[in-house]
């Protein structure tokens, strides 16, 4: 799950980021209201953005209105002053999917977040399958053929990317995103270290190699299902 913040108050920012990091999402942070606009209407894929509303050089409620203008559904989390009473109705009615106002517990953010996308993936309580292998969104806990297998929070990111879209082919570039977001230095061939771990601890062929393009999990044949 990759998730964008926007927010212009560095410690604010950097305890959400702390706040998040041990669970199992990719936080990209951006602190003016421009920016993050043309990362959401560029096609950048963000599974949900935690969004404050007083910000530099755009305001979060233009951003939010602008979003929506362009037909992006992105689960939105408003943050708002308590002050702002006007502000937080004209933002829901915006188009914000959920709202907090400051001061909150990071632990009241962690819960609303949660709910904001397994709403938006309507995953009320699924387990994800996919020949033999288990991926519980909720707790995370993945099987294969009954037995637990422990995977690193990378290896889980991409399994679940997968699992949720079989068939899909993925692009190096986009998984690269995904688990690492706008991080710098990441090596060149992370993926594929991922990929290659994900494939011992399941099996082989549960990643396809798509050759010179990415990586799918072939849809399952019926009676594999
Ligand atoms: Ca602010």
């Amino acid at each position: 799950m990759r998730i964008l913040l926007v927010e212009d108050d560095p410690s604010l920012a950097s305890g959400i980021r702390l706040a998040l990091k041990p669970e199992h999402y990719t936080v990209d942070h951006l602190s003016d209201g421009a920016t993050a606009l043309n990362a959401l209407t560029e096609g950048e894929p963000f599974d949900a953005v935690i969004l404050d509303l007083g910000l530099p050089r755009l305001d979060g409620m233009e951003v939010l209105n602008a979003v929506r203008r362009h037909g992006s559904h992105v689960p939105i989390l408003v943050l708002t002053a308590r002050d702002a009473v006007d502000n937080r109705i004209a933002g829901l009615d915006a188009g914000a999917d959920d709202y907090l106002i400051k001061p909150f517990e990071v632990a009241e953010l962690k819960a609303r977040l949660r709910a904001l996308l397994r709403r938006s993936q309507g995953q009320t309580s699924s387990l994800l399958t996919y020949r033999g292998i288990t991926l519980d969104p909720h707790t995370l806990h993945v099987g294969y053929q009954g037995a637990s297998v422990t995977l690193s929070r990378r290896e889980l990111t991409l399994l679940q990317e997968f699992m949720s879209h079989p068939g899909r082919v993925f692009t190096r570039d986009t998984l690269t995103r995904l688990v690492y977001g706008w991080e710098e230095d990441v090596e060149s061939n992370a993926i594929e270290v991922h990929i290659h771990h994900l494939r011992r601890k399941l099996f082989s062929d549960a990643i396809r190699t798509v050759r010179g393009i990415g990586y799918v999990m072939d849809k399952p044949a019926k009676d594999e299902a």
